[in-house]
C-alpha cells in the first residue's frame, strides 16, 4: 500500500478463490491470527512466512485449513473463501466466524507493521458494517482454542495467535471512531 497518509475507504484486495460449505447461521465472530506458532519442530516453530509462501499453503491444503483474508506486511489483503462460505481456521467456531491471518510471526515480539494495521482497520470497519458487529466481536485465535501440543514430554499451548505486539487497544479504538 502506498503510505500517503491518507486513509483509503477500502483495503487493496487480490482475489485468490478457494470454496469452502455455504455458510449455516450468521457471523458473529472475527477471529484474528498471526500465521506464525508453536511447533514441536523448532525450525518451525514462530515463522510467520511470507504472503506468497502462506497462500500457497492454504491452497495445497485447502481441504483441511482454510481462511477469508490473509493480510501481508505491505498492508496487500488477499481474499480466499468468500464470507458467504465457512472456511477451517478456529476449531470449534468455524460455523459463525470470519478468519483473518496477519503475517507475523506470533510469538509476542515480532511487530505488526504500520500498513498491516491499518488494512486490518479499514477491513474490520467494512465487516462489522456489513455484518451488523460492533468491537465486541474480534476475537484472538488464543482465546478461542485450548489446545495443546504436546512435544515429547513437554505440553504448550497450541495457539497462541496472534500475540502480545497485536495492538487490540489501538484496534478497539480505531473502530469507535
Ligand atoms: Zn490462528
Amino acid at each position: 500500500m502506498l503510505s500517503t497518509g491518507l486513509p483509503l475507504a477500502e483495503p487493496v484486495v487480490r482475489d485468490v478463490p478457494i470454496h469452502g460449505n455455504p455458510r449455516q447461521v450468521p457471523v458473529r465472530q472475527i477471529v484474528i491470527h498471526a500465521t506464525g506458532g508453536p511447533d514441536c519442530d523448532p525450525s518451525r516453530s514462530f515463522r510467520g512466512g511470507s504472503l506468497e509462501g502462506i497462500v500457497g499453503h492454504f491452497q495445497r491444503n485447502r481441504k483441511r485449513i482454510s481462511i477469508h483474508y490473509i493480510i501481508g506486511r505491505t498492508g496487500e489483503v488477499v481474499r480466499m473463501v468468500p464470507e458467504t462460505r465457512v472456511a477451517f481456521h478456529v476449531r470449534g467456531h468455524n460455523a459463525d466466524s470470519i478468519g483473518i491471518e496477519l503475517v507475523n510471526d506470533g510469538d509476542g515480539r515480532d511487530p505488526f507493521t504500520e500498513p498491516q494495521i491499518e488494512a486490518l482497520v479499514m477491513l474490520l470497519r467494512d465487516l462489522l458494517a456489513r455484518h451488523q458487529l460492533d468491537g465486541a466481536a474480534l476475537k484472538s485465535h488464543a482465546e478461542l482454542d485450548d489446545s495443546e501440543l504436546v512435544c515429547g514430554g513437554r505440553r504448550l499451548k497450541r495457539k497462541v495467535d496472534p500475540g502480545a505486539t497485536f495492538p487490540w487497544e489501538r484496534i478497539r479504538a480505531a473502530l469507535k471512531e
